[in-house]
């Protein structure tokens, strides 16, 4: 509003009389040139460096130049046309600022200088990226807290019959044998009984623990009841499976279990073992083989292996 009414004044002085005379033209050209002047004087003493501000003091330098250039040029000649090309050179910078100044900060109140602006967008990505790495370290752990048993660590009914599908489409497509040992601690019950439930709970730590030292890398073992179990044996026939077994059963039996408290429990344990092919083609048949022949060595009187 107040730019429409210095218009209206300037064209009003344009064309009246008094328009002829020079010293008007010189005092109004005059008075920006000492405004302009004063403005880039203001701007290089407060040291305002920011890439914004600096288009824009360049603006009214270019602004400066244009009011010295009509002072000095006569109406309508050619230095009267170049002052005004230089005006509206600087006149489209400005704008070109502003309208910058407006797209990437949304506002004419908060202007970040581009360093600034950098500055925030590494923090804030910095902060983007440690939230990611939060976030993948809590899902690996629910990944593991879903996958395993919480008391021993091993796994758990569920993954372990993934692994089990897993394994029979890998031994259709490759040919291969896969066993599968059942496990179940002999006379468990009277551990609890005698020791109480938290030795108990160690004792099955323990054996957990033992497994894995008595299998391959590659062999899983699983928690499928209160203290039974099963190991996976990829890559093995019936014959190398039994002795496996065989080996598991004979750490359980020749080591003593070792309570927190100090409690020796002497400890021994039953085994089945199925194959896959020889024992049957699906998750059930081989499970069920399995199982009969771990109720076959409770039956022949415990801590043995059968595998027939
Ligand atoms: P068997 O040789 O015939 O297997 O005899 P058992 O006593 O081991 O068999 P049974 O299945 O009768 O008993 C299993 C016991 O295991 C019953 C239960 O008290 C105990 N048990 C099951 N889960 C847990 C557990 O998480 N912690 C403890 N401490 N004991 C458990
Ligand atoms: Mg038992
Ligand atoms: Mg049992």
């Amino acid at each position: 509003m107040v730019f429409l009414l210095i218009d209206i004044a300037v064209a009003a002085i344009a064309y009246s009389p008094v328009a002829g005379h020079p010293g008007v033209r010189l005092s109004l050209e005059g008075g920006a040139l000492l405004f302009s002047t004063l403005n880039v004087t203001a701007m290089v003493m407060r040291r305002i460096r920011s890439p914004l501000m600096l288009i824009f003091g360049i603006s009214v330098a270019a602004f400066a130049l244009s009011s010295v250039a009509f002072m000095l040029g006569r109406p309508w000649n050619h230095m009267w046309w170049l002052a005004h090309a230089i005006f509206a050179g600087g006149f489209f910078l400005l704008s070109y600022g502003v309208v910058q100044a407006f797209h990437t900060t949304r506002s004419f109140a908060t202007i970040y200088s581009q360093e600034e602006w950098m500055a925030r967008l590494a923090a804030a990505m910095g902060r983007t990226e440690s939230a990611l790495q939060a976030l993948k370290r809590t899902n690996q752990k629910l990944e593991h807290l879903a996958a395993t048993d919480s008391l021993t660590g091993a796994a758990n009914r569920r993954t372990f019959m993934q692994r089990i599908e897993a394994e029979i489409t890998r031994a259709k497509r490759e040919g291969e044998a896969f066993s599968l040992l059942a496990l179940d601690l002999d006379n468990f019950k009277a551990v609890n009984d005698r020791y109480g439930h938290q030795v108990g709970d160690e004792v099955l730590q323990d054996f957990v623990r033992r497994c894995f030292d008595a299998i391959r890398p590659y062999d899983g073992v699983a928690r499928v009841g209160g203290e039974e179990f099963m190991v996976l044996l990829p890559r093995s026939a019936r014959e190398l499976a039994f002795s496996i077994g065989e080996r598991l059963r004979t750490a359980v039996e020749s080591s003593v279990f070792e309570s927190s408290a100090g409690r020796k429990v002497p400890m021994t344990v039953s085994i089945g073992v199925a194959e896959f092919g020889r024992d049957g083609y699906t998750i059930d048949t081989i499970l069920r083989a399995a199982d009969e022949r771990l109720y076959k060595a409770k039956e022949e009187g415990r801590n043995r292996v059968v595998a027939a």
